[in-house]
């Protein structure tokens, strides 16, 4: 990716607007959890090394009427100041307006400015140039370290990367580096790891990593469909017959590259307390019965499959993880993507969660901060808020 970043830049004493993506969980008005704040101090932190004044702006949360106090970034202050011992956080209770503008200007150098939710002004996800302008008023240099809202062409995303030097942050700069690899320049053997519920919601990502990949693996719902199109009984489960042709159509084309699952964990009904049997996927689901998991001959055959590759790409659990009975193929696959040596990428919530819920984050070369924003970039799309940065 050829954008610049923080690193080629001069931050030296320059007031810097960082956009960066604070949509955390809150709990009784807390953080409950931190890892998005986290994943953007490399960043802050960077610029504050070079004495640059640091203003801070995020959405968060879906307000639809202007300022609504359940949508404030006020909670964050808190989490942020324990973070950055030492370093003054002052927070503006607007984002715009002469109080905000007033607080940038007199920013102290190595000081740092938390805004307000930008999204308490409409201006924000309409893209509105006057809006975008005010937020580039506060500063001399927009740094984009959201990388999961790129993908959204807004004022704080893209508006305000055309009226100021816009460079991507270090998250972003990682997220880049890596997802570019997965879909521009990826070593080979390739194996591509797909599963979740649907096809549909996939199909740009299945389409456009077939391009890349030597191999895909395919478990989850989605799976089931792939297995219908080739006229296995699939009793209760999940199908998508809308997407059946298409299924159809990727193994007509692509058939030997793409691998399915050969057995299956059924369950009598969707819960943690159904009944539950392995299968033989080429038997068919007895009637009444729903694949909710990969079984252990398909793990053994997906282990096989990664044996020597250089870059897997895993995205969506290969069953309902969320479930006990149902968890065991989702966790083997994590723990065959930490092992088999290659550089490994992870992106999409669930499949995120599943990693971390086996404990195997810190094995993984690269875990994407971006849900939507990550599917999209598999997909081939060049995201607004990458391509408003500054060319290298
Ligand atoms: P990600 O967030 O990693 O991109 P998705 O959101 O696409 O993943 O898919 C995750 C969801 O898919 C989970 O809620 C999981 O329960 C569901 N899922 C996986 N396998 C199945 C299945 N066989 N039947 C129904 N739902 C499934
Ligand atoms: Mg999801």
């Amino acid at each position: 990716m050829n954008k610049q970043t923080v690193l080629d830049v001069d931050l030296q004493r320059k007031r810097v607007l960082v956009r960066v993506d604070f949509n955390v969980p809150l709990k009784d008005g807390a953080v409950a959890d931190d890892t998005r704040i986290r994943a953007a101090l490399p960043t802050i932190q960077h610029l504050l090394a070079q004495s640059a004044a640091v203003i801070l702006c995020s959405h968060f949360g879906r307000p639809k009427h202007g300022p609504e106090p359940e949508f404030s970034l006020r909670p964050v202050l808190p989490a942020l100041s324990e973070l950055l011992p030492g370093r003054k956080i002052n927070f503006a209770a607007d984002c715009v307006g002469s109080a905000a503008a007033n607080q940038a200007q007199s920013l102290a150098a190595g000081e740092v400015l938390l805004l307000e939710n930008t999204r308490f002004h409409s201006g924000e996800e309409k893209n509105d140039p006057g809006f975008a302008a005010q937020l580039a008023a506060h500063a001399e240099i927009y740094v984009n370290d959201a990388f999961g809202s790129a993908h959204r062409a807004h004022a704080s995303t893209v508006g305000v990367a055309k009226l100021l030097p816009a460079v991507a942050g270090l998250l972003m700069e990682a997220e880049l580096r890596y997802l570019g690899q997965a879909v521009l320049t990826p070593q080979h053997p390739y194996v591509a790891i797909l599963g979740g519920a649907k096809i549909s919601d996939k199909i740009g990502v299945i389409q456009n990593l077939l391009q890349k990949a030597d191999k895909m693996l395919i478990g989850g719902g989605m799976a089931n469909t792939f297995l219908r199109a080739q006229g296995l009984a699939l009793g209760a489960s999940l199908v998508e017959e809308s997407a059946l042709d298409t299924a159809r159509a990727l193994l007509h084309t692509h058939g030997d590259r793409i691998l399915l699952p050969l057995d299956a964990v059924v369950g009598d009904r969707f819960g943690a307390d159904a009944k539950v049997q392995t299968i033989a996927v080429a038997e068919g689901v007895p009637d009444g019965w729903r694949m909710l998991d990969i079984g252990p001959q398909t793990v053994e055959r997906f282990g096989a499959a990664l044996h020597g590759c250089k870059l897997v790409v895993w995205n969506g659990p290969m069953g309902v993880f969320e479930l006990a009975p149902f968890a065991a193929g989702t966790n083997a696959v994590a723990r065959l993507v930490a092992d088999c040596g290659a550089t490994s990428i992870v992106g999409g919530g669930d499949s995120v969660a599943a990693i971390h819920g086996a404990g195997l984050a810190r094995r993984i070369t690269h875990i994407s901060t971006g849900g939507g924003a990550s599917l999209e970039f598999l997909e081939g799309r060049i995201l607004p808020g990458v391509e408003a940065l500054n060319d290298r």
